[in-house]
C-alpha cells in the first residue's frame, strides 16, 4: 500500500517511522511519504491560506495550493481522505475497508480547514472514472489543531490490518471492535498476585473451554458497562 500524507508540518508525522509502521515500511508492506504543502505554495509570500469568504474568524487553506500538491500525487485508484471534524466518523469497519486499498492520500488541514472546492473538484465524474474516491473523515467529536494526529490515528488503525504487518495475526481475532459492539475481555500477565490483587483463578486453571466462556462473559460485561 502506498500512503501519501500532505501537511504544513511534515515533522509532526515522524512517528510514522517508528515501531510496527517502521518495520512494515522496511519490509516493503507499506510505503509512506510525507509531503510539505508549503512546497506547493503560491504567490510572492508563499502563503497557503487566505481569509474566508463571507467573513468570520480564522483563515482557510487555499484550493490551488492543495490542488498543486494533489495533482502531483493522484494516480488511478486512489482514495483521498480529507481530515475534518465535520467528516464521517472513522471506525474499525472503515479501517478494514481501507486496509485493502492500494493508494491513500491524507490531506491534513490547519486553521479553519481546506477550501471545500477541493472535495468538490476531485469528486467530479472524470476523477470517479479514474477510480479516485474522495472521503471526509473525523476521528471523533472534538476539534484538534490540525489533521496530522488524526491522519496518524487512521494510518495506524488501517495498516495494522494489512496482512504481514502484525507479528501474530491472531492478535486481531479477539480484539475490541472486531465485531459490532464487541470489547475485549480484561488481560493479565505475571505475577499471579500483584499489590494484593489476584489474577482471576479461572485463568490459572488450564481449562481452555472454561477460560473462553469466562472471557466471553467478561467481554459482554465490559460492553454493557462502558458503552
Ligand atoms: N473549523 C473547523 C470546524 O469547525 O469544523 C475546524 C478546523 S480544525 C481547527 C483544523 C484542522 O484540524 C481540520 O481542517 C482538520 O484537518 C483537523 N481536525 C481537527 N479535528 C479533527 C477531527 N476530530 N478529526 C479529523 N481531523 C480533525
Amino acid at each position: 500500500m502506498k500512503i501519501d500524507v500532505i501537511s504544513i508540518f511534515p515533522e509532526y508525522l515522524s512517528p510514522l517511522n517508528l515501531s510496527l509502521l517502521g518495520k512494515a515500511q522496511s519490509a516493503g508492506l507499506v510505503d509512506i511519504q510525507v509531503h510539505n504543502l508549503r512546497d506547493y505554495a503560491i504567490g510572492v509570500h508563499g502563503s497557503v491560506d487566505d481569509t474566508p469568504y463571507g467573513g468570520g474568524a480564522g483563515m482557510v487553506m487555499s484550493p490551488e495550493v492543495w490542488a498543486k500538491a494533489l495533482d502531483s500525487l493522484m494516480v488511478e485508484d486512489t482514495d483521498l481522505i480529507i481530515l475534518t471534524p465535520a467528516g464521517k466518523q472513522f471506525t474499525q469497519p472503515v479501517a478494514q475497508e481501507f486496509s485493502s486499498r492500494s493508494h491513500l492520500i491524507f490531506a491534513c488541514g490547519r486553521y479553519e480547514g481546506i477550501d471545500d472546492r477541493i472535495r468538490q473538484y476531485y469528486s467530479q465524474p472524470e476523477f470517479q472514472d479514474r477510480n479516485i474516491r474522495v472521503h471526509e473523515y473525523s476521528i471523533g467529536d472534538y476539534v484538534l489543531g490540525g489533521g496530522e494526529v488524526a491522519s496518524m490515528v487512521m494510518i495506524e488503525a488501517i495498516t495494522r490490518l494489512i496482512p504481514g504487518v502484525l507479528g501474530n495475526p491472531e492478535s486481531l481475532s479477539e480484539e475490541s471492535h472486531n465485531s459490532e459492539g464487541y470489547l475485549e475481555y480484561p488481560n493479565y500477565t505475571k505475577p499471579a498476585q500483584w499489590r494484593g490483587i489476584d489474577v482471576p483463578e479461572i485463568l490459572l486453571s488450564g481449562n481452555h473451554a472454561a477460560i473462553a466462556k469466562w472471557r466471553a462473559e467478561q467481554a459482554q460485561l465490559r460492553a454493557e458497562k462502558n458503552r
